[in-house]
């Protein structure tokens, strides 16, 4: 559902991005892991369509939706609000009800975003993007300012959604173990460019002594 071919991407006169192959095939998720500066960010808001690269193709089939690490919710309009605001078609309140309760969220509907804990402004944040139907859904360190537990079940959360929803994903993550729990594929991010490619294996078990994630590791 994406494809994108010779990538790059300056600011100013120092190009963070030199040339990124990426494909992202229905229904799969990707981390794309790296350290801090790397470029994933940028790249993933040019896959998002919120930013423009400078060279390359981008192609993507089918819709888009994106949650950040802050969830931006707006905190002047109730949750269902927030995830039923631009909707397209008709029944918006309602769609929007159905994916909060689909996060966990079907009590909080009538709150504002302040009142809600980390890990439920995250929940309600995958609502909004989960509402509409996204063919790709990119995900830039959403789980990366919650507390470990929150976090495992932020990813079980993940892990049930697709299974009923069956979009791709693309993850940005710090967190290698996450990476390789929650992917299909992980892409390391290196020097503005992808310097490693691995498959997780499914069938077997991930432990963290796992040859890949050691390598992952290593190199993140
Ligand atoms: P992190 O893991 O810390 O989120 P990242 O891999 O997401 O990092 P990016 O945010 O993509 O990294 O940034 C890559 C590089 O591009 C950094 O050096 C950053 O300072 C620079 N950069 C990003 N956006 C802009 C901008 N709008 N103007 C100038 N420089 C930018
Ligand atoms: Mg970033």
């Amino acid at each position: 559902v994406v494809r994108a071919q010779g990538i790059t991407r300056s600011f100013g006169n120092v190009e963070v991005l030199h040339g990124i192959d990426l494909t992202l095939h229905s229904g799969e998720i990707v981390a794309l892991v790296g350290r801090s500066g790397s470029g994933k960010s940028t790249l993933l808001r040019i896959i998002a369509g919120l930013d423009d690269q400078h060279g390359g193709r981008l192609e993507v089939d089918g819709s888009r939706a994106v949650a950040f690490q802050e969830p931006r919710l707006l905190p002047w309009r109730s949750v269902r609000k927030n995830v039923s605001l631009n909707l397209s078609g008709g029944n918006a309140a309602a769609r929007a009800v159905t994916a909060l309760d689909e996060v966990g969220l079907s009590h909080r509907v009538d709150a504002w975003p302040l009142t809600l804990s980390g890990g439920e402004a995250q929940r309600a944040s995958l609502a909004r993007a989960l509402v509409r139907n996204p063919e790709v859904l990119l995900l830039d360190e959403p789980f990366g300012a919650l507390d470990a537990l929150t976090r495992i079940e932020a990813h079980s959360l993940l892990t049930r959604l697709w299974s009923t929803h069956g979009f791709a994903a693309l993850l940005v993550t710090h967190d290698v173990e996450e990476a390789v729990v929650l992917a299909d594929r992980v892409l390391v991010l290196e020097d503005g460019a992808i310097a490693y490619d691995v498959a997780v294996d499914v069938e077997r078990p991930r432990h963290r002594d796992d040859q890949r994630v050691v390598e992952l590791r290593e190199r993140v």
